[in-house]
């Protein structure tokens, strides 16, 4: 069935593949929804968005996206209340956070109301997608590829914005083991490290691997200069609770401005929890690890929401961290789902009602 909605247009699947599915047993990632969104940006403009059944698409072998690498997306989450009701979280700061993206990487920006007119539409037509009960989500990953054929260097002039959803169960929902990286680096000054662009993630593989094949899942990245301060993880902002107080590193050139780190720091401090926001010298963990003093490590980010860390590893030295009492990882991941799947008030308004 076709039909124009106020600015997209919409062609719905013949018939969902929704039976198809075990939502019991969803491995993350593999299976999308319904229908994706795509819209594209052509003689200088966006074009009206189409909202369209899944599937997939073709491209000349030339297209500068797979070339030079110009692409960039996001991670949101849609969360189902116990009245059927689906939410998202601050997803204005997704919509700020992939324009920023896009910029750093010579790509258009993007209109707010075909962001949130397509979001809505999709979710709206895949609502059945979306299940109730805790850790189940429909994660939405928004993404801009530069579609113009040839293989010359330089920006693109005609783009493709996407959004594609797929069902979603807990994502890194057992605690890590992680490596702090004392020889590569994610991101350097100047660089591309604040931007969700694809090449970020593909150049981090490789020492992570070397990080798994070690028994880490995951690398915590350090500064490019002098490997002295502790950045952040591959998909997560990471916290460190020395004492009873938290401590992160700012957001700035070289890491990302994250959502639940940013809704972390709010929530601390709604609940009289002192958190320092500063540079984290690898050092001075290390020995608050070694005085006992390192109570807690945890990620936060879209996909896990925030995942406790048991321990690291620095210059081939392992450090387990205790197990505490009330460990405020525990505490802000049910603050942020009680919220998330309206549970409970949203002071701050975090919540969007599809
Ligand atoms: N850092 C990096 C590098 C990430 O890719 C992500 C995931 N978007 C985060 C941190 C966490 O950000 P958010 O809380 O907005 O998901």
């Amino acid at each position: 069935m076709e039909r124009k909605a106020a600015l997209l247009d919409i062609k719905k699947v013949s018939q969902s593949r929704i039976h198809e599915v075990d939502f019991n047993n969803l491995p993350f990632g593999k299976v999308y929804s319904d229908h994706m969104m795509y819209c594209d940006f052509v003689d200088g403009e966006w074009q009206r968005p189409q909202v369209v059944p899944y599937g997939p698409m073709q491209f000349d072998p030339s297209t500068k996206v797979f070339h030079y690498g110009q692409a960039v997306f996001e991670g949101m989450k849609a969360f189902k209340d116990d009245n059927d009701q689906v939410w998202l979280f601050r997803p204005e700061r997704n919509f700020e956070r992939i324009n920023k993206s896009s910029k750093r990487l010579a790509i258009p920006e993007f209109p707010k109301d075909y962001f949130f007119e397509s979001l809505k539409a999709l979710i709206t037509l895949d609502h059945d997608w979306v299940k109730k009960g805790q850790g189940n989500s429909l994660y939405i990953r928004p993404f801009v590829i530069a579609t113009e054929k040839g293989v010359a260097a330089a920006p693109s002039t005609s783009y493709r914005f996407m959004i594609i959803t797929c069902p979603a169960q807990a994502y890194y929902n057992k605690a890590v083991k992680v490596l702090f990286s004392e020889k590569y680096s994610r991101a350097a000054s100047g660089g591309v490290g604040f931007a969700k662009a694809a090449g970020n993630y593909g150049a981090q593989f490789y020492p992570t691997n070397l990080a798994k094949e070690k028994g880490y899942e995951q690398v915590i990245w350090t500064d490019a200069d002098k490997h002295e301060y502790l950045e952040e993880a591959g998909t997560m902002n990471i916290f460190f609770r020395i004492n009873d107080k938290l401590v992160t590193a700012p957001t700035n050139e070289r890491i990302l401005k994250g959502v639940t780190r940013a809704s972390v720091i709010q929530l601390a401090k709604d609940n009289g929890i002192e958190v320092e926001v500063g540079p984290v010298k690898v050092k001075r963990i290390v020995e608050a690890a070694e005085k006992g003093e390192l109570k807690e490590i945890f990620g936060a980010g879209t996909a896990a929401t925030i995942a406790q860390v048991t321990g690291f590893e620095y210059q081939n030295k392992y450090h387990d961290l205790p197990e505490v009492e009330n460990p405020y990882n525990v505490f802000f991941k049910s603050k942020l789902q009680d919220i998330q799947y309206n549970r409970t008030e949203d002071p701050h308004g975090w919540r969007y009602a599809i």
